[in-house]
């Protein structure tokens, strides 16, 4: 009854506030915290920033030791959203490209009066340039973060997501000695993770790799090619070999531009077909549909988590299987990517554990799932000891 009471109570004052108060202030009493106030304008502000990595990454392609990455700010009526942009090499973006971008972007963010209308606004960003997917997606994420905090909730909670329904996270063992790869896919089986291989080099080499791992450990597998098997028959003889070494996924097993044969592939392989560097954006997941089983979806190439959560809807609509990626990227990126991790049937969200500088902490994996943040918006608490300098020049 006292329940009922102090509801009603609240449900009229709430009412009769709201005839008085912004969206964001009848929030802010109804979760019965003072709402921040300060300046009512949009402000953008960049970082420049380098993720060392805690070892050298080697896919099929190329190696390296450190990831260009832009940390991104955005002040809005005394609130903070953090945003990133993570742009490894084969992107195409640098820390200059993305400055250049989010310059450009700075006056036009402005124009918009509050940042409620994420998708207005995202529509706006991407009409500045055609690409500079990831800088765009830095204000998206900061934008998430913001508005989450506004409305004093999680995304994966405004979205209706249930957390319990993330699936067991993959961590990369990348190619490396026979030595180092035992003991990294012992120290991923040990914590839970199912393990993700690079593959796409030679028959003898990929074929090492599984066995090496299968020496100490029988932890679910997951593939990623990068696209480096060019033959359709050879990648269909390869998947079924895979098929009986406990491997439960492919990613992106040939080029990107050999749909045909990818559909081809599809159609006769035992394990589900994701779509990597094959999608990008929201455009490209129709195109994917009946050619690959599923797609990842990474926020630094589909411009972040508004479009994020469209190829979600439109994946789900045609029966496409989810995964969430990453790049290397810091635990601001991740905490975005966990928002929408409870409706991936695979998670592949390690990019903050490959780095040594991390600079904020959120979301967690308890028992090899990743569990993101309850707090509002990305739930982002900045690493102690940490000092960014957030800069703005138009
Ligand atoms: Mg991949």
């Amino acid at each position: 009854m006292t329940d009922r009471r102090t509801f009603l109570k609240s449900a009229g004052l709430l009412t009769a506030a709201a005839a008085l108060l912004s969206p964001s202030q009848i929030f802010a009493r109804a979760k019965g915290v003072s709402k921040p106030s300060g300046k009512k304008e949009l402000e953008l502000e960049w970082c420049p920033f380098t993720a060392k990595m805690k070892h050298v990454f080697t896919i099929s392609n190329n190696s390296r030791s450190t990831t260009p990455i832009v940390l991104t700010r955005i002040t809005y009526d005394g609130y903070t959203g953090y945003g990133e942009a993570a742009m490894p090499p084969y992107l195409g973006e640098t820390t200059n490209s993305a400055i250049d971008y989010l310059k450009k972007a700075r006056p036009v963010l402005k124009k918009f009066k509050d940042p409620w209308m994420i998708g207005a606004i995202m529509a706006e960003m991407d009409a500045i340039t055609t690409n500079n997917c990831a800088a765009k997606a830095s204000i998206d994420i900061a934008l998430h973060d913001l508005v989450g905090q506004m409305l004093g909730q999680p995304w994966w909670k405004i979205w209706g997501f249930d957390p319990k329904n993330c699936p067991y996270n993959s961590f990369t063992v990348g190619l490396a000695s026979k030595e180092e790869v035992r003991e990294k896919a012992k120290e991923a089986a040990s914590e839970g993770h199912l393990i993700k291989v690079k593959l796409g080099r030679t028959e003898e080499q990929d074929k090492m790799m599984i066995n090496t791992i299968r020496e100490v450990t029988d932890t679910t597998i997951c593939i990623d090619a990068n696209q480096g098997w060019k033959d359709k028959f050879y990648a269909l003889d390869m998947i079924n070999w895979l098929a009986t070494k406990n491997v439960n996924m492919i990613e992106q097993p040939m080029p990107k531009l050999m749909l045909e044969e990818t559909g081809w592939l599809t159609e006769r392989s035992p394990l589900p077909i994701m779509a990597d560097e094959a999608c990008q954006r929201l455009t490209d997941v129709r195109k994917l549909y009946g050619h690959y089983t599923g797609i990842n979806i990474k926020l630094m190439k589909c411009t972040g988590l508004h479009e994020a959560r469209e190829m979600v809807s439109l994946a789900q609509a045609l029966g496409m299987k989810l995964m969430v990626g990453c790049m290397t990227e810091t635990s601001v990126a991740i905490a975005a990517g966990a928002q929408i991790a409870p409706v991936c049937e695979w998670t592949d969200l390690d990019g903050n554990w490959l780095i040594a500088n991390d600079v904020f902490h959120s979301s967690t994996v308890e028992d090899g799932r990743i569990v993101p943040s309850s707090k509002p918006g990305l739930g982002l608490e900045m690493n102690k000891g940490v000092d960014l300098k957030y800069v703005a020049e138009e």
